[in-house]
């Protein structure tokens, strides 16, 4: 048989095409052209601490970081993003060998993979699960196998017992995510120490992306995989600036893992951007050694964000589900009489001049996610308030 002339082929290759465009640019688009507030996308309406600002400014005045910085990021941020492991959760890495910056965490994910995965292996993630994670596994040539949270007493939970069963001897490694977009679970200690327990008895690696980090309300605690038994030695560990300094225009990340991990990583990293954001990573190792105070202060009000944006969701007919940490309040919208996210938010602008995410994009059993919506509450209270009242037209 001929081979396909490459006009007859798609173009777009096999591994890419079920993708389409990301929801969140689909969405962010939708907002702009409708004029419609945006609790889709999750970036914060105002920027970070001035301080920061000012010494992205001094960096680049200075002309540090205006040519390629070292592939594995500057030492000064590679230092504090060590310390700052040290300080919070008592976890040691040599900045020198244990510790990787890269464009953001988004390059993080897909460069664990992209180095971890050997074509067929299988990747074990909770679902829902963030976009880039499906793309960057199926970039690697890897087969997803989905653990779904499922409501239960009025917050998404991961069922152990599932988690346990979707392990097989082609498994290469969790994908884990916590605290949790889209749905704001924070796994607790006891759940984490299963998931290491399973991590360690089968002898899987474990890629965490923890951006969130800072992000933990009420009495939820941020428990770091590496911090458990058995865990240091086989974890990938994923941070970035974007979340905790808000900042996500700059696309500063990082990997704390051992020494032969980072290498791995880093071997595919470097084909990827090389280098990135040089001056900003600077800004980022001074953000990083800001006080105790900053972290509580952001956290703090993004605990009341939530609340506001809770309590509209709410009054406006939406089951509103706990959310322990991130940006994110994932919904149930039956109770609206409606069932198809999709379609939801499609015409959500029209309706109430409101964006916000069908979680279904995060399923690969879509109809699990269906009746799901995700609104991002990382946005001034008068936002938020307006946001709310402007959804209860719906009701
Ligand atoms: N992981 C999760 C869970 C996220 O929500 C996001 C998006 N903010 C990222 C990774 C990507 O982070 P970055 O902007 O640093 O690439
Ligand atoms: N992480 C952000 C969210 O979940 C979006 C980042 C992006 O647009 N890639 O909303």
């Amino acid at each position: 048989m001929a081979a396909m002339t490459s006009s007859e082929r798609p173009l777009l290759n096999r591994r890419l095409a079920e993708f389409g465009t990301t929801i969140f640019a689909e969405m962010s688009a939708l907002a702009l052209r409708t004029g419609s507030i945006n609790l889709g996308q999750g970036f914060p309406d105002t920027d970070g601490p001035e301080e920061v600002r000012e010494a992205a400014v001094r960096a680049l005045r200075e002309g540090r970081g205006n040519q390629y910085p070292p592939g594995p990021g500057v030492p000064e941020l590679r230092t504090a993003v060590a310390a700052h492991q040290q300080r919070r959760y008592g976890l040691s890495y040599d900045p020198d060998a244990e510790v990787l910056v890269t464009a953001g965490a988004t390059e993080a994910i897909a460069a664990a993979l992209l180095a971890l995965v050997e074509p067929g292996d299988e990747v074990v993630a909770l679902e829902p699960y963030y976009d880039s994670y499906a793309a960057s596994i199926a970039m690697a040539g890897g087969t997803r196998v989905p653990v779904t949270l499922r409501p239960d007493a009025g917050a998404f939970r991961l069922d152990l017992d599932e988690l346990r069963a979707a392990v097989t001897p082609r498994t290469r490694l969790l994908l884990v995510n916590t605290p949790h977009n889209p749905t704001g679970t924070v796994l607790t200690r006891a759940e984490l120490t299963a998931v290491a327990e399973l991590a360690v008895e089968r002898d899987l690696l474990v890629v965490t992306d923890e951006v969130y980090e800072h992000l933990v309300y009420d009495e939820a605690e941020h428990v770091p995989l590496a911090t458990l038994p058995g865990m240091r030695e086989r974890t990938v560990t994923i941070g970035s600036a974007g979340k905790t300094f808000s900042f996500t225009g700059w696309k500063v990340g990082w990997v704390t893992s051992t020494p032969e991990l980072v290498t791995a990583v880093r071997s595919a990293k470097q084909f990827l951007t090389y280098v990135a954001s040089g001056p900003f990573q600077y800004a980022v190792a001074e953000a990083l050694a800001l006080p105790d105070a900053y972290f509580e202060a952001f956290r703090r009000d993004m605990q009341t964000k939530r609340d506001i944006l809770a309590a509209g969701l709410t009054e406006a007919g939406f089951q509103v589900y706990d959310t322990a940490g991130t940006y994110f309040i994932t919904t149930d919208i039956r109770p609206l009489g409606e069932t198809d996210g999709f379609a939801f938010c499609r015409s959500l602008p029209e309706r109430a001049g409101v964006v916000a995410i069908p979680n279904a994009v995060f399923y690969d059993h879509r109809e699990a996610g269906a009746p799901f919506v995700r609104f991002a509450f990382c946005k001034r209270a008068e936002v938020l308030k307006e946001a709310a009242e402007r959804l209860r037209r719906l009701a």
